[in-house]
């Protein structure tokens, strides 16, 4: 039987235990809609695109992502659920 530990107090339940709730969450960057004219296709951006990859090749992976997006899941037991609804951001 696989177990599992709420991720917040560490109480141990099922796979179907009716207490074990799972959480998702999306964390991500909140861009303007990009916009386009005329003088962008025309422009020669190879200078620009070459410093990118440059400072994209020097990068931590994680903290490129952490700046973009980044998906979490966790596992917790009811007495954990309800104090997460009642104050989500801690
Ligand atoms: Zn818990």
């Amino acid at each position: 039987m696989i177990r599992y530990r709420c991720d917040k107090c560490g109480c141990s339940m099922t796979a179907d235990d009716p207490r074990r709730f799972i959480v998702k969450m999306e964390i991500y960057a909140a861009a303007a809609p990009l916009e386009f004219h005329e003088s962008d296709l025309v422009k020669d951006h190879t200078e620009e695109i070459n410093s990118l990859v440059e400072q994209l090749s020097n990068a931590n992976p994680d903290e490129i992502e952490d700046q973009t997006y980044r998906a979490l899941r966790f596992d917790l037991c009811r007495e954990c659920q309800r104090k997460l609804l009642n104050k989500p951001l801690g």
